[in-house]
């Protein structure tokens, strides 16, 4: 038998598990996670309107339901919880899954301000993460500001923007869905540093901000056009042709006279949030023009764009693992092939997958070949330390240690837990948003 440690239980850390099982008879994995809930990003970064997306939860689950597997939830691994040495002992070897689990700064003035958020801390509310802290996000904005054209940004314009109605068959909290179809603003701003052709966004998600009821969409083509590619889009490789195309159809037309209205904004960079009675009230942009080598140079001309909200969505950053090797620059472990490397040599045993691997970029997808490459490369070093003998089966050991883990039937407790929730809300299943109530259901014995 080859005991495996899967670190992380989002997608990375399903694929890793479904390939470990799938290649080699011999492999039982147990599937950690910090939080009582499996799925990772799907369950608390995928946009609860998205369900399509969300409905591959149904596919983790049979990984994790695998007669194989065994997921270990509300295990954290590294410093107040169990050391990554432990786990060596444990397990014959260990693949870290853990994502990339803090936000990109800005570095500008006024970043901290009341009403200046990331977009995870935004995205962790209404998705019930249960660290998530509601601040009012909404209290008294009219105009918001989302800095980034990512995927993220789009996802958080969008939840912006919809209304009570289309979130209510959503898994969303209900104190999220209260306060999003109470808020009273009426302006989001988009807002890249670089051209429509250099924007992150995908198609459809970019075409689906053109979908949204009594929400208009202003792009400037004046603005736009200060990038070639969007006067001539011909030579784009495909994906950002499709997205100039979407954005050109909607350039100039007049402001729309809807209930909320969407703007576009491209070449400005932030520069500083300024203050006004005490949280943020407007944002500062340097205009900024190509530099013919794909960047952008500042002009010195600036505008001021009022925001009570800000999101800063600029993309996620990996964090160091306490006795893991780590890359600062690139936020990621060092590794060949997904083998952690530690000084420049493979440590045998010790393995990555996912976003701590290759850094925080690609859709879910992504991570099925990435996932096959790590465990591809563990399957070949298993001679190395295959025959070494473990102390038993690590969840005694863990227990010993002290680590009560939620098994898969604590899980199964927290969905009937919120199933019952959204019944009694009058509602489909309603995610529980907090530590408290999510053990507490964990502890119960299910339906
Ligand atoms: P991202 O795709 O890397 O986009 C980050 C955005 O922030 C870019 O527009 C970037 O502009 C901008 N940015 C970075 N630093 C900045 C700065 N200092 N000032 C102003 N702008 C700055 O990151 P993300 O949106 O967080 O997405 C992460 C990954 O998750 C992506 O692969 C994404 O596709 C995926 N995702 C997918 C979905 C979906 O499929 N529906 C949903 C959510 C996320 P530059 O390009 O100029 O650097």
């Amino acid at each position: 038998m080859l005991r495996v440690a899967v670190i992380g239980s989002g997608p990375s850390g399903c694929y890793t598990a479904q390939s470990l099982v799938q290649l080699d008879a011999r492999v039982r994995v147990d599937v950690l996670d910090r939080l009582p809930c499996p799925y990772g990003l799907v369950r608390y970064g995928v946009a609860p309107d998205h369900e399509k997306i969300k409905s591959l939860q149904h596919t983790l689950r049979g990984v994790l339901e695998h007669e194989r597997v065994r997921f270990l939830g509300g295990v954290q691994v590294g410093p107040g919880g169990v050391p990554v040495a432990r786990l060596r002992e444990l397990y014959h070897a260990v693949v870290y899954c853990v994502g990339a689990a803090t936000d990109r700064r800005l570095g500008i003035p006024g970043e901290d301000l009341p009403g200046s958020w990331s977009a995870t801390e935004f995205v962790s509310w209404y998705s019930a993460h249960p660290d998530a802290v509601d601040d009012g996000f909404l209290r008294g904005v009219r105009s918001a500001v989302v800095i980034g054209v990512g995927n993220v940004a789009v996802d958080v314009t969008r939840m912006l923007a919809r209304g009570a109605a289309e979130l209510s068959p959503t898994d969303m909290p209900h104190a999220a869905l209260t306060a999003l179809g109470a808020s009273e603003v009426t302006t989001i701003h988009m807002v890249g540093r670089r051209g429509p052709s250099q924007a992150r966004f995908t198609t459809k998600e970019l075409r689906e901000l053109g979908t949204l009821p009594d929400t208009g969409l202003v792009v400037d083509p004046a603005e736009a056009a200060s990038d070639p590619a969007y006067t001539d889009p011909a030579a784009l490789p495909a994906p950002q042709r499709r997205n100039v195309e979407v954005l050109r159809g909607w350039a100039g037309a007049p402001a729309p006279d809807a209930r909320r209205l969407i703007r576009l904004r491209f070449f400005l960079r932030p520069v500083e949030l300024t203050a006004r009675e005490g949280r943020v009230g407007a944002v500062r942009f340097e205009r900024t023009v190509p530099d013919g080598r794909g960047g952008v140079t500042g002009t010195g001309t600036y505008e001021e764009v009022e925001a009570q909200l800000v999101l800063r969505s600029v993309g996620y950053r990996g964090v160091p693992l306490e006795g893991l090797p780590f890359d600062a620059a690139g936020g990621t472990v060092p590794h060949l092939a997904g083998r952690v490397l530690r000084g420049g040599a493979v440590a045998p045993g010790e393995y990555v997958a996912g976003w701590i691997k290759r850094g925080p970029t690609g859709v879910i997808g992504t991570n099925r070949p990435c996932a096959k490459e790590t465990v591809t490369s563990l399957l070949r070093d298993a001679p190395l330390f295959a025959e070494r003998d473990l102390p038993g089966d690590p969840l005694a050991a863990l227990r010993a240690d002290g680590v009560e883990p939620v098994g898969w039937t604590g899980w199964q407790a927290i969905e009937h837990a919120e199933a019952r929730l959204g019944a009694s809300l009058g509602r489909t299943t309603v995610k529980l948003p907090d530590w408290e109530s999510l053990l507490a259901a964990a502890r119960t014995t299910g339906p």
